[in-house]
């Protein structure tokens, strides 16, 4: 197949008929490689790492769905808190669009998962099975044949496994790894909701990984649209510095510029752009267009950094500013956020105590009482035991009351959760009507008073009277 050149009104990795053209990037060699290949190393160990890595007796980050509770790094989120998420979710978010003033789509090409498990997993794998690029292109065209057909179905083998492998370390996030090395050597019908996460899981990463590739970041993912947004002229991003390298010529040509027009900065590009042209939305960034420059750059014994990390101000002459009206305004609102953020995780309970009133009707009227029924829900989240002691406002009603059910105090081991029933009655001689009614439940050790404000409900006293039996 003809080698494409990329233009800015077309996707190269798309045909002008609307079918996919299937992109095998050179390999390159240099120093953002082996700096980009030691970070997904350690990425790939993070990753992997994490469920088993206990911080307060519990995984470094491990979302129990089963029994909803979060455990992120020694903090423990009851369900209650799950509003809490919001700041961690949208917190990385924000930090993706920080670092994006600064240093462009270094997430993209560097610690991205896709990128990462594509360009240091997968295409290793490919490389190793099918060759270099040539091969691999040359492989592409040759009709099937039984030396392809084991290629193809080694490659696809492993793909398939690693696919299947990166899924269960997801999984073991929300079920830990004894949970799941349980269930792994139970049959599939026992969890089957498990398995077929699992399988799903698998079979959309071995598709993305083995076929879509660079398409979900051209196409699906949002954040490359952000970036004309979150750039100016003083971020540094990958880019080529025409003012050396116009116009692009022979070696030999004294009025040619450093760029040889070798197009060896398009053929190591995984989205197959020529980044000569600009900043363009399909460049995630992942630098390979500056190592595999850098060589040729030594080949013709010119400097280094015709492709570089540079802002449009350096390019033009100027410097980069890196303190701008943009970045004190990233910066004042990251602290903000990270403000909030710190004081609603400290301030978060050890305990968390509910009281609702219990299905069925609101009260109930006997022979001698009115009666409402509560449950109350006790929820240690603190690393040790915890005493729930419960009493009521009762000084404050005008009448006496009567409590039964939850027997005064209750311990409760670390992560206990406890459903009670709590009664309150009042006689029907001293009933005056409905009135508010405080729970209020002491917590030690640490003596948490927890107050939760219900209504006693009843009928009105002339209906009751009524009602006489
Ligand atoms: S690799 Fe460098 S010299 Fe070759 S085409 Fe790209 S920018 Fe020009
Ligand atoms: S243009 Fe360069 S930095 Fe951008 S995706 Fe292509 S190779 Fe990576």
């Amino acid at each position: 197949m003809k080698p494409k050149t990329p233009n800015l009104d077309t996707v190269t990795t798309i045909n002008e008929d609307g079918s996919r053209f299937f992109i095998h990037p050179a390999d390159v060699k240099g120093k953002w490689m082996r700096w980009r290949r030691l970070t997904a190393l350690v990425l790939i160990g993070i990753y992997i790492l994490l469920p088993w890595i206990p911080i307060n007796g519990y995984p470094a980050v491990f979302l129990d769905v089963m029994e909803r509770r979060f455990h992120l790094f020694g903090f423990t989120l009851a369900a209650q808190d799950a509003w809490l998420l919001f700041f961690f979710v949208s917190g990385l978010a924000f930090l993706l669009f920080y670092v994006t003033a600064f240093l462009g789509r270094v997430w993209c090409g560097w610690a991205c998962p896709q990128t990462v498990f594509l360009e240091h997993v997968y295409r290793r794998v490919e490389r190793w099975i099918d060759g270099d690029a040539t091969a691999r292109k040359r492989l592409d065209r040759t009709p099937m044949n039984p030396a392809k057909m084991r290629k193809r179905i080694l490659k696809h083998g492993i793909f398939l496994l690693l696919s299947a492998v990166i899924a269960h370390i997801f999984l073991s996030y929300f079920i830990s790894i004894p949970q799941l090395w349980e269930w792994m050597r139970l049959s599939p019908l026992e969890h089957w909701q498990a398995f077929l996460f699992v399988l799903i899981s698998t079979a959309l990463l071995y598709l993305n990984f083995a076929f879509f590739r660079e398409q979900l970041c051209i196409i699906i993912c949002p954040y490359g649209r952000f970036q004309s947004a979150l750039l100016d002229d003083h971020t540094k991003n990958v880019a080529y510095d025409y003012t050396r390298g116009e116009p692009p010529g022979p070696v030999k040509d004294p009025e040619a510029g450093d760029c040889i027009d070798c197009h060896r900065c398009i053929q190591v590009c995984p989205t197959g752009i020529d980044i000569r042209q600009g900043i363009q939305l399909e460049c995630i960034g992942c630098a390979a267009c500056i190592d595999a420059c850098d060589e040729i750059m030594d080949k013709v014994k010119r400097p280094r950094g015709l492709i570089r990390y540079a802002s449009d101000a350096e390019l033009e002459g100027g410097r980069t500013r890196w303190i701008r009206p943009r970045t004190i305004l990233y910066t004042a609102l990251l602290l903000l956020g990270a403000g909030v953020a710190g004081f609603a995780f400290t301030s978060v309970e050890k305990a968390t105590v509910t009281a609702t009133r219990m299905p069925g009707s609101p009260f109930y009227v006997t022979e001698d009482y009115v009666r409402n029924q509560y449950q109350v829900r006790l929820i240690n989240k603190a690393g040790e035991d915890l005493t729930f002691t419960l009493a009521t406002n009762r000084e404050e009603i005008p009448f006496p009351i009567e409590t039964s059910g939850f027997a005064g105090s209750a311990t409760l081991s670390p992560m206990e959760e406890r459903n009670t029933t709590f009664v309150v009655q009042v006689s029907r001689d001293a009933y005056e009507g409905a009135f508010p009614l405080k729970i209020l439940v002491e917590v030690e050790p640490g003596g948490v008073e927890i107050v939760e404000e219900v209504e006693f409900l009843g009928p009105t006293p002339e209906m009751l009277r009524r009602q006489q039996p």
